[in-house]
């Protein structure tokens, strides 16, 4: 905010790494009068979104919607596939890896990690070295974060399921999609995942409160002998409701209308596009930033976040003074640091509802801050990133007339 003012103009910059800005259409499509929940609209409206999230995570299986946050659908995929004791793979990539894991403890699961420097994403040959060594089958689930939003890493789902099966290894494969769905490209079936855990609040465009399971044949089948004590989060009532569309409880009714307008959009857009908008403005940020000749979080290319990018500060600069800087003085907000890298970075979210333009507005909010801040910088990063807009939007080149 304006120092000095007790308003702020203008939108406010949220490139946060999710909740992400919701369109006014999702927001005009929620703005409805509250219906009966077992009544006959709201099974037409729930069944329309339960087959709707399917095209999303490109699935023929059901899709278990929560009126709960993403560590809801967390809780789901664990407590409907595991038993206590239960032994699973997981690989450290940063914050919410990590937060993951320490709900596995919680509910008695024996979660074991594949350490990393929280700088790169899941390895798959380090996961199919250790699945080999595993020749009693007693790892039940590897789970992995397709995007680690803590740190801007993503993993390879495709070949993390090829991994699991170069080991010859039974375990499920379940991925968290919180901060990719619906932004980078998923496809849940052709990938053989188990379990996907989803969120509303980022590619979905829509408020929090909502998030996702969608699963496989396998991962009914490991339902059934399935032991962690469950009750909210059991899928079984759930997906008997689903099939009249209703839900065991209260759910979020006009959020799944605002679900409906946000896959709308998407189809609308196309989901290749989307991706494609997703990869775009990644890489115009990550320009960005090299011209600044500061550093990305993420080391090596091949695991880039399309959807958030974390920025190192040089060694004296503190992350979060910069953050409380550029909000009071530029009104945007960018992701806070975490564990490792508390204090030592700031994450640019550069997903949802976005565009070109949006993005070289935070950038140069960005710039303007790193001079404030006294950040050592090499100006010219939006420049490079507008250059690099520029080269991917240009004209076909015009043959003149004869
Ligand atoms: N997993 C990932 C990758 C996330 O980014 C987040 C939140 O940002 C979560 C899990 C937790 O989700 P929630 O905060 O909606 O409970």
């Amino acid at each position: 905010m304006a120092q000095n003012s007790s308003r702020a103009a203008g939108r406010h910059f949220l490139q946060i790494p999710g909740p992400t800005p919701v369109p006014d259409r999702v927001l005009r499509a929620m703005d409805t009068p509250v219906i009966d929940h077992r009544g006959p609209e709201f099974s037409k409206m729930a069944k329309k979104a339960l087959e709707g999230i399917k095209t999303i995570f490109k699935t023929a299986n059901p899709v278990v919607i929560y009126t709960a946050t993403g560590t809801g659908a967390w809780e789901g995929a664990l407590v409907n596939t595991l038993s206590p004791g239960d032994r699973v793979l997981m690989v450290e990539t940063g914050q919410f890896a990590t937060l993951w894991k320490k709900m596995a403890e919680k509910l008695g699961l024996k979660p074991e990690f594949i350490e990393t420097d929280w700088r790169v994403g899941a390895d798959p040959n380090l996961i199919e070295a250790y699945l080999k060594k595993d020749t009693g089958k007693e790892i039940k689930a590897v789970c992995v974060l397709h995007n680690e939003t803590s740190t801007g890493c993503a993993s390879p789902i495709a070949e993390i399921r090829k991994a699991i099966d170069a080991a010859g290894h039974p375990a499920l494969l379940m991925v968290d999609t919180i901060s990719s769905l619906a932004s980078m490209d998923y496809r849940h079936d052709e990938w053989g995942v188990d379990v996907a855990v989803g969120g509303a609040q980022k590619g979905l465009m829509l408020p929090p409160g909502m998030s996702f399971n969608a699963l496989s044949p396998k991962a009914l089948d490991a339902y059934k002998t399935a032991k962690l004590p469950k009750s909210f989060f059991d899928w079984e009532e759930m997906l008997n409701m689903n099939k009249v569309g209703f839900f065991p409880y209260t759910p979020a009714t006009l959020m799944l209308g605002g679900l409906n307008e946000g896959i709308a959009m998407l189809h609308e857009e196309g989901l290749d596009n989307v991706f494609a908008r997703h990869d775009r403005l990644a890489e115009g940020v990550r320009r960005a930033v090299r011209h600044w000749d500061l550093e990305i979080i993420c080391r090596d290319p091949k695991y880039y976040s399309s959807t958030i990018t974390a920025i190192l500060m040089p060694e004296g600069h503190d992350g979060d003074a910069f953050r409380s800087l550029a909000l009071d003085t530029f009104n945007i907000s960018y992701g806070a640091s975490f564990g490792r890298f508390a204090g030592k970075m700031f994450r640019i979210g550069h997903l949802g509802d976005t565009n070109d333009a949006t993005i070289i507005g935070a950038l140069a909010a960005t710039e303007m801050a790193l001079s404030l801040a006294g950040v050592p910088h090499k100006k010219g990063g939006v420049q490079a990133a507008m250059d690099y807009f520029i080269s991917q939007h240009a004209a076909p080149v015009r043959v003149a007339a004869e």
